[in-house]
């Protein structure tokens, strides 16, 4: 899932739960919006390159990188003018950054975080596809849920 995606994604978890629950709920959630995203099917844009870690070609994957997240981060910032926003919004691109961190420089502990669990649910083999319809059925329900919240709190006619 581009990173675009995943960083609004955390930013407005954030900013929605903000006021009803106050701030960690609101960044764990982030946080665990990455996989939900991820398991949606969706499309890609290549990073092979710093994947197969063929840096001599890699020079237009790190610029997409950064295209699809510093501009993000620096808007979110600017319009929201709320840090939390931000870490919500670095929180939910964080499984990204294990994964590119071990592209980087592999060992064991960034295997582990940054490739096996998050790659287990990006690339579903059979066994995950229960998962997967489980996480969309999840994302489906915290939105209706949030809906209906937003409706019955803060409508004039409740
Ligand atoms: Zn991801």
């Amino acid at each position: 899932m581009p990173l675009t995606i995943h960083l609004l994604a955390g930013a407005a978890i954030v900013g929605l739960t903000i006021n009803l629950w106050g701030i960690w709920p609101g960044l764990f959630l982030a946080l665990i919006s990455h996989y939900l995203f991820d398991a949606l099917p969706h499309w890609d844009y290549s990073i092979e390159n710093i994947k197969k870690r063929l840096w001599k070609k890699a020079l237009p994957e790190f610029i997409k990188i950064f295209l699809d997240t510093v501009p993000v981060l620096t808007i979110i910032f600017i319009v929201s003018k709320n840090i939390y926003l931000v870490i919500g919004a670095v929180l939910a691109g964080f499984p990204d950054l294990l994964f590119f961190l071990n592209c980087l420089f592999p060992n064991k502990i960034l295997s582990f975080l940054g490739e096996k669990i998050h790659n287990k649910i990006h690339y579903p083999g059979q066994k995950t596809r229960l998962f997967r319809r489980a996480c969309i059925t999840f994302l489906i329900f915290i939105l209706l849920f949030y809906i209906f919240l937003a409706i019955t709190v803060n409508s004039p006619l409740a």
